[in-house]
């Protein structure tokens, strides 16, 4: 996988507003919120996207949607959130690190764009 800007937020080589981490993710605020609350959290690992995962990594999978409820809880998401994974071009995926979206405090739409 290439560097992206992810590897270096995790390697402390550029700044981000980290929020939570553990041995295997850290989450972190969006530098573009789109909406009050936005936070992505990320493995450690470095897979490109949900399609690079296999079964070695259905433990780390696990690990983060449960690092999501985490965060939420944490931020005070009481009243529900959204949590969006984009996947590729059509998805509209542009950082090539694998990151799970928690956007909160508004109400969402859907279908989604
Ligand atoms: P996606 O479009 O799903 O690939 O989402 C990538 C997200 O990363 C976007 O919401 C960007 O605003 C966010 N992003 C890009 N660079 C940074 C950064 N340095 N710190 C925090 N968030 C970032």
């Amino acid at each position: 996988m290439s560097e992206t800007i992810f590897s270096k937020i995790i390697r402390r080589e550029i700044p981000a507003n980290i929020v939570y981490e553990d041995d295997l993710c850290l989450a972190f605020k969006d530098v573009n919120p789109q909406a009050p609350t936005h936070i992505l959290v990320i493995p450690k690992k470095p897979l490109e996207r949900i399609d690079s995962a296999d079964n070695e990594d259905k433990a780390l999978l696990g690990h983060l949607l449960l690092t999501v409820k985490k965060v939420a809880k944490e931020a005070h998401l009481t009243n529900g959130y959204r949590v969006v994974i984009n996947n590729g071009n059509d998805g509209g995926q542009t950082v090539d690190h694998l990151h799970l979206h928690i956007l909160g405090d508004r109400q969402m739409q859907w279908p989604p764009g």
